[in-house]
């Protein structure tokens, strides 16, 4: 039987863990702070495990994870930094979370007599951070609930608090509101007993790190900065992007004028076109919803338009001016090239949802 040679992938994400490093470094340039590196939902889609791996070998203070799932992949790839869950847990993951010592925040009282009592069955501690409800309504105790709850918390035994964390809603949209919430997170911090005892205090999300300096926290939650993407346009913090989505030219077609491109046919060509369709759609995450925002690709140095609408397995864009093109040749949807933030502005939303919605069927490849 012969070998038959796999063929490469039709869409992949280049994954460049030397740029993820550098905005790490970056990051950590932004004021003397910890690092908790967000690496929920894949790390932003990313790769969990990759993005971790790479991670922890720069010291990093934490990992922050959205849910169980997510902690218990980091813990079975052997992770050994502190994995911290950012949001509330469900009564049935407390368990879990209590037996592989990762740390939760607790949000309510229920939550933290929860916790105490499934350590003290177990004979251990559960290391916690109190979270605050500074302005993002998610969770969290209200900052004039917080010192009481401080210490009715402290009082039980199976609970240990290392840490307070509140969370910023429009650090990236309003500045007013953003500095008033600093202001007022600190002089909470200030004003706690036993403060020095709250080892982990943390606010800032990639933006407030960028834009926004603090007198008590001594830990960031960057996110979208590790891979590559300003939340606020800050000049003097150079960035590269991770991620780059590729796919590459499967047919090359000479189409007349008066030719419709793509379901609806809400494109017809007004010249003779030549029309390269491209291996990648919807189906992979690219967001269908640019149809009509006169979308972009790279091939072969230069910018060349989507025509039509956005299909599940390919697009077609006009090669008309680029005769040199040939089928296989490889296309950027977003990179060093194209900015993931055009595409998300062209499709309506925000760099974070187009990096979480590149789907499993696009391959991700790492270098660096
Ligand atoms: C997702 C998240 C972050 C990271 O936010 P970025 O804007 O991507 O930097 C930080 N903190 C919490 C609580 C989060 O949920």
């Amino acid at each position: 039987m012969s070998l038959v040679p796999e063929s490469p992938p039709r869409s992949w994400a280049e994954i460049d863990l030397a740029a993820l490093r550098h905005n790490l470094k970056a990051a950590r340039g932004h004021g003397d702070q910890q690092i908790m590196a967000v690496v929920k939902a894949s790390a932003y889609g990313h790769g969990l495990e990759a993005v971790a791996n790479t991670l922890e070998k720069e010291d990093i203070a934490f990992f922050g994870v959205a849910n169980v799932g997510e902690a218990r992949r980091l813990s079975e790839s052997g992770i050994r930094t502190p994995i911290y869950l950012l949001g509330g847990t469900f009564p049935a993951e407390r368990e879990e979370v209590v037996a592989h010592q990762w740390l939760p925040c607790l949000n309510t009282m229920e939550e933290a007599q929860h916790f105490d009592q499934l350590a003290r069955a177990r004979g251990s501690i559960v290391e916690a951070h109190i979270t605050v409800d500074t302005g993002m309504g998610r969770g969290g105790f209200l900052p004039s609930d917080t010192p009481s709850a401080l210490t009715a918390i402290r009082a039980l035994s199976g609970l240990r608090v290392t840490g307070i964390g509140s969370h910023l809603p429009c650090a990236d949209e309003d500045n007013g509101f953003t500095t008033k919430q600093f202001e007022s997170f600190d002089t909470l911090v200030e004003s706690l007993p036993k403060r020095e005892e709250l080892t982990h205090v943390h606010l800032a999300n990639s933006a407030g790190l960028l834009g926004y300096q603090s007198r008590t926290t001594t830990l960031a939650r960057p996110g979208l900065m590790l891979y590559g993407v300003p939340p606020i346009t800050n000049g003097q913090v150079p960035l590269k992007p991770v991620m780059a989505l590729k796919s590459r030219i499967a047919v090359i077609r000479n189409l007349p004028s008066g030719h419709g491109i793509s379901y609806g046919r809400t494109f017809v060509t007004t010249r003779p076109t030549k029309v390269g369709t491209i291996g990648i759609g919807y189906g992979d995450g690219y967001p269908r919803v640019t149809t009509g925002q006169t979308p972009e690709v790279f091939v072969r140095g230069q910018r060349v338009p989507l025509l039509g609408r956005i299909t599940m397995d390919q697009v077609m864009a006009d090669l008309t001016d680029k005769p040199e093109c040939n089928p296989g040749d490889e296309v950027e949807l977003f990179g060093s090239n194209i900015p993931v933030e055009e595409v998300a502005l062209r499709a309506g939303t925000i760099p974070w949802e187009i990096f979480t919605g590149i789907t499993p069927r696009v391959e991700r490849v790492y270098r660096g």
